[in-house]
Parts: structure tokens; C-alpha cells; sequence
């Protein structure tokens, strides 16, 4: 009888402990995806369920890039030009580069709840708007792939930023999402450097292991365009592999109105 009770105690006491996972997984779940229709950067309450899930003031509040910018990198240009000092002074390995939003303001809050906040759900906000500018600007793809961050980092981290907007956009412009790019050199020691010095250091960091970009036109994700290297390495690897050609789409890219070599100040903001 006592072995009974004890039995019914200990199997009383693991259902508890059952309950107990899924209420923490449930709450854990409701944290990283809301449920309830809240503008997801604001968290103010949406009355209607629009094409972003973002209420009409920070819609309005959003920095995006307007209509002067540089033709190759997009960024967005304060001078008349095609081309930005950056664009103008340094080659790319990839064809272009787009950006819904410049990085400041609203943005820099996104990508910093999306990196640092845990809000990983943020990436699904992004990718929408991304995706967009995508079709806005006639850009075409066959694959889309991410820029990939060293192990080491990813551990630190737990997630890329740049595989979940790169997964989402996937989903939503209905291609197939491809890790084809792997970081083989630490470079977080990165951030002190300067611009140029970083562009050096970021010399074959990236490699290309899968044969499937042959002849293929490549789209680059990553969150943020700040001197172009990291995607200009990226391009570069995917080029080697034999890919057609590389588009990069970003969540944001920084105004580029100072040459490479004065781009010293924006290497700080970049957290990667
Ligand atoms: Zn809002
Ligand atoms: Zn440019």
C-alpha cells in the first residue's frame, strides 16, 4: 500500500512537473511571439491587421531610404551623383544592394530588439518590409542565402539575425533559402580596426560549401549595410563558387556621403 502511495505521489509529482514545462514553454513562446495584434515595435494595440504588423505613427516614423540614393549600394545620398563616395572610390563584387530603411532612428531600435532584445519575432517585421523592396525594385533571384557569423559568435549569440531575415524572406518571395556561406576567421577583434583595415582583415573570411549557386543568381541577406566589406567579402565567395551574379537586400544601410577611407565612425555601430 505504501509502495502504492509513493507510487501515485511520484507519478502525482511528474505530471505536476509536466505541467509546470509547458506552462514555461507556453509563457516563453508568448514572449518571443506575441499573440495578440500589437504594433511590434511600439507595442501599441492595432485595430486592424494592415500588410506590417506597425502601427500608422511609427509607419510614418520609419527613416526609409527615399529616392536619391546611390545606384549601386542604395544607399541614401544628401549630394546629386548616381554613385556614393564609397561606390564611386572602392569595386563591388555584388551586382546591387537594397535597403527599405536607412539606419538610424526606428531602425536602429528593430535590429537592436531583433539582435540584443530577444524579440526575435522582429525578424518576421523586417523580412516584410525587405521582401517589399525587394519587388519595388525589380531586383530578381533564384536562391537566397545569409551572411554567416563564426561559430564561436553564433553560440555566444544563439541565432544569426541575418539567417532569420534571410528564412523569412525565403518563405515570402516563395525561393529556396540556402546556408551556402560559412565564416572561417574570427574577426571580432573587427571593431577596433578602421574601415580599411577591416575590409583587410575580412579577406577570404568567407567561403562558399555548397556547388548548388553554379550559374545561379544569388540574393545576400543581411540585417545591416554599414561599409560594404562584409557583403562585398560575402559576394566575393559566392563569385568563386561560380554564382551568376550577387544581389544583397539589408534590413537597413547607413548614409554614405563620406569616402571609404572616413568611414571610421560607423565601424563602432556595428556590433557583429
Ligand atoms: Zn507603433
Ligand atoms: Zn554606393
Amino acid at each position: 500500500m505504501t509502495e502504492y502511495k509513493g507510487k501515485a505521489k511520484f507519478k502525482a509529482y511528474l505530471s505536476g512537473a509536466g505541467e509546470a514545462l509547458r506552462r514555461c514553454v507556453a509563457a516563453l513562446e508568448g514572449a518571443l511571439y506575441p499573440t495578440e495584434i500589437t504594433c511590434d515595435i511600439c507595442l501599441s494595440e492595432l485595430r486592424t491587421r494592415g500588410r506590417y504588423r506597425v502601427c500608422a505613427n511609427c509607419l510614418e516614423e520609419l527613416p526609409y531610404v527615399g529616392d536619391k540614393r546611390c545606384l549601386n549600394c542604395g544607399a541614401p545620398m544628401s549630394d546629386e551623383g548616381d554613385y556614393c563616395n564609397r561606390c564611386q572610390n572602392t569595386e563591388s563584387s555584388f551586382k546591387l544592394c537594397r535597403a527599405p530603411f536607412e539606419y538610424r532612428d526606428l531602425a536602429v531600435r528593430m535590429i537592436h530588439d531583433l539582435k540584443f532584445g530577444g524579440k526575435q519575432y522582429m525578424a518576421e517585421t523586417l523580412a516584410a518590409f525587405m521582401a517589399d523592396e525587394f519587388l519595388k525594385d525589380g531586383m530578381s533571384a533564384e536562391i537566397v542565402c545569409f551572411v554567416p557569423m563564426a561559430p564561436k559568435e553564433e553560440k555566444k549569440r544563439g541565432f544569426n539575425q541575418a539567417e532569420l531575415l534571410a528564412r523569412e524572406i525565403a518563405e515570402r518571395l516563395n525561393m529556396p533559402l540556402l546556408p551556402a556561406l560559412v565564416k572561417r576567421k574570427d574577426t571580432t577583434e573587427q571593431k577596433a580596426l578602421s574601415a580599411r583595415d577591416r575590409a583587410k582583415n575580412l579577406e577570404g573570411a568567407y567561403e562558399c560549401v555548397v556547388s548548388q549557386v553554379k550559374k545561379r543568381s544569388v540574393l545576400l541577406v543581411d540585417d545591416v549595410f554599414t561599409t560594404g566589406a562584409t557583403s562585398n567579402e560575402c559576394a566575393k565567395a559566392l563569385l568563386k563558387a561560380g554564382a551568376r551574379e550577387v544581389s544583397v537586400l539589408t534590413a537597413a544601410i547607413t548614409r554614405q556621403k563620406m569616402s571609404f577611407e572616413q568611414d571610421d565612425r560607423l565601424v563602432s555601430d556595428d556590433k557583429k
